[in-house]
């Protein structure tokens, strides 16, 4: 399976999908959101005073979609899916391309030794160059 099947694996969707709810549906750079918020006029009557309730957010999805989960770390011979919450981060396709064009990600062996560094790669999904690590 290559890397980018693996990006297509209903576990690393079911990953992403929490992630994104993790980190509340917005970009963690910068603050973008996946969705709109439409508000259906309701009110509440209270005395002679009538309020205006916002009765629901409504999800974009094709701005959710558009969201990418991005590793901060790589560990030989874990799957995409197989990190901690805390590993992984709700970024907007412009800041993950400038997060993977100014960072390198550090790449751990399974025992957690630092192993090298992922300059540019796929590895989130990002139509990058290669990856220049077998893993
Ligand atoms: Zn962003
Ligand atoms: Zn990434």
């Amino acid at each position: 399976m290559t890397y980018k099947e693996k990006l297509e694996d209903p576990l690393w969707i079911a990953k992403r999908h929490w992630i994104i709810k993790l980190d509340n549906f917005h970009c963690r750079h910068c603050n973008s959101p996946a969705f709109t918020e439409i508000f259906r006029a309701k009110y509440i009557v209270r005395g002679t005073e009538k309020i205006l309730l916002p009765e629901y957010s409504y999800l974009n999805f094709e701005e959710f979609l558009k969201l990418n989960v991005h590793h901060k770390h790589y560990r030989q011979g874990s799957e995409p899916w197989e990190y901690e919450d805390d590993a992984l981060i709700t970024l907007c396709p412009e800041c993950h391309k400038k997060e993977h064009e100014t960072k390198k990600i550090p790449v751990y062996s399974s025992r957690g030794g630092l192993l090298d560094y992922c300059e540019i790669c796929e590895r989130c999904g990002v139509s990058v160059t290669s990856p220049n690590i077998a893993m």
